[in-house]
């Protein structure tokens, strides 16, 4: 009987998107090794320890963790114990301008349909349409479809998942969440738009009247039963730490502060070149397959002349990426409101009005000592404002204000309340996970980049690969787990 030869993969990136497909490679018999620039892994689903206090640097709550979740799915691959984590009910409060009562969005079904015919009187033929779009897609999704499919194998992957109820939701691809509302006659229900913007943002980097339909179905579903939103007992890093275990054990390597420079694929055996952030010295490593767990902007660089001309054409010429400021405050619990949601979004009045998703720890939850709260509080905001000309710390000095100022109309914050404030910017993002001018997030999803429009996990050179983010937009880490796994398979049919 002829024998495989064990095939070496290197994985560049330690995100969750690169510590994924590095665990469940290792764990399928492959050498396996990862190379990261970071000191600490995870990127964007990691933390940092000031004062007692842990804060999720971006990340801080997880999709796809219940039973045939993504993230449960590949726990039991891995024969991992699945982290401790509680659901978030609700998901999320949302405050729309001048108004000082929530629109809460139940993870209860029936709770959540209440609140909203409640909250947008007559829109109930909208939503019910979003849903059956939902779990059309939903069912179509769980069975494993490769999207977009760049050769046979995976054009029959997605041929299997296709039934007659996934061929329904085919007249809408070309839809935008914008076109339904006029559609159901709900184009001047500026409340419910308003809504529908902050929420549709926070997955998919654009507003309402951009946003691919068929992604916002999901999108605005996930929260409910029996799917959710979860905090993760301890920290995000729970999940990075799991994922190294699983990588470890199986035999896998992972070398941090180990930056890749460039990418090279022209010969069978591919090459990545890099250098070692401890020591200054340059190093280079061979393998079978490269995975890069990098944003499609960062991949092209890597790729330099290799990069396929009209590959590198469409990411520069993709619509500028989202770019996000943060601040993180550790405060006495005596800062947070009585019965506060895990997760809030504030949206100011005005022309130009700014808005705010905020994460609070609760009591025992691992994020502060004993008495104390961990908030944070993230935006979007322009790239050009940050790459302009304005004075840096200025500008850091002032978003962090703002910030405070904004999330004061609801939590106690003074002098003594406030024990810590830090803040990350673009830049910050830039420096600690590598990603072109800090973009997070991933792709926007308008129609013309979502699902089957989208960035393949398969590029254009055969034996590399995507994944992350930019495959995956929007649906943070369950949705970059969904990339690797993706990647395994179609490595594995290699
Ligand atoms: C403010 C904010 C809030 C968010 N909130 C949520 C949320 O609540 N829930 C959710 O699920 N998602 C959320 N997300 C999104 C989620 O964090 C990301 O989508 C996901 O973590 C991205 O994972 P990734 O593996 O694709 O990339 P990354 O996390 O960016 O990981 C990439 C890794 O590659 C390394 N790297 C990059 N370049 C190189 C190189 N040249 N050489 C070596 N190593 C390199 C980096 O150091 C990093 O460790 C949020 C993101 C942000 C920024």
């Amino acid at each position: 009987m002829l024998m495989k030869v064990r095939q070496k993969i290197i994985v560049v990136g330690a995100g969750i998107g690169g510590l994924t497909t590095a665990a469940l490679l290792a764990k399928r018999g492959y050498e396996v090794i990862v190379y990261d620039l970071a000191i600490v892994a995870g990127g964007c689903a990691s933390t940092f320890k000031r004062r007692g206090f842990t804060f999720d640097v971006g990340a801080t709550q997880v999709a796809g963790l219940e039973s045939g979740g993504i993230h449960d799915r590949i726990f039991k691959e891995l024969e991992l114990e699945h982290p401790e984590a509680t659901y978030c009910d609700p998901a999320c409060a949302v405050f729309l301008p001048n108004e000082n009562q929530p629109i809460n969005v139940w993870r209860d079904r029936q709770k959540w349909k209440l609140e909203r015919q409640r909250q947008f009187p007559n829109s109930e033929p909208f939503w019910n349409f979003l849903e059956d779009l939902f779990w059309q897609s939903w069912r179509f999704q769980s069975r494993d479809p490769i999207l977009p499919p760049r050769n046979i194998w995976d054009a029959w992957q997605l041929l299997k998942a296709l039934r007659i109820d996934t061929l329904a939701t085919v007249p809408y691809t070309f839809s935008t969440v914008g076109d339904a509302l006029r559609g159901f006659g709900l184009a001047s229900d500026k409340r419910l738009r308003t809504f529908l913007d902050l929420q549709l943002k926070l997955y998919s980097q654009v507003n309402a009247e951009e946003t691919a339909l068929l992604y916002a179905a999901t999108a605005l579903a996930v929260s409910q039963a029996p799917l959710g939103l979860f905090h993760l007992n301890g920290s995000m890093q729970v999940l990075s730490d799991r994922l190294i275990e699983s990588i470890e054990r199986d035999g896998g390597k992972i070398l941090m502060q180990h930056e890749v420079t460039a990418i090279r694929g022209e010969r069978k055996r591919k090459k990545v070149k890099g250098k070692n952030l401890k020591t200054g010295e340059a190093w280079s490593d061979g393998a079978d397959h490269v995975v890069a767990n990098v944003t499609v902007n960062n991949f092209v660089t890597l790729l330099g002349d290799e990069a396929p001309k009209g590959y590198a054409n469409r990411v520069a010429n993709l619509k500028p990426a989202s770019v996000a400021f943060v601040v993180y405050l550790g405060v006495v619990r005596a800062a947070i409101p009585d019965n506060c949601p895990p997760h809030l979004q504030f949206l100011e009045a005005g022309d130009k009005p700014h808005s705010l998703f905020i994460s609070v720890s609760k009591e025992g939850d691992g994020r502060a000592p004993a008495g104390k709260a961990t908030i944070i509080a993230s935006e979007f905001t322009d790239a050009a404002v940050w790459y302009g000309d304005e004075d840096y710390q200025e500008l850091k000095k002032r978003f962090t204000e703002r910030a405070i100022a904004q999330l004061s109309e609801y939590f106690y914050l003074n002098e003594q309340t406030i024990i810590h404030v830090e803040a990350a910017t673009p830049q910050t993002f830039a420096r600690y996970t590598g990603r072109d001018r800090g973009i997070v997030g991933g792709v926007g999803m308008r129609v013309s980049t979502f699902g089957p429009f989208g960035f393949a996990n398969r590029t254009p050179l055969k034996n590399i690969w995507l994944v992350g983010d930019s495959t995956h937009p929007g649906e943070g880490t369950a949705g970059v787990s969904y990339s690797a796994m993706t990647v395994v398979r179609q490595i594995e049919s290699a």
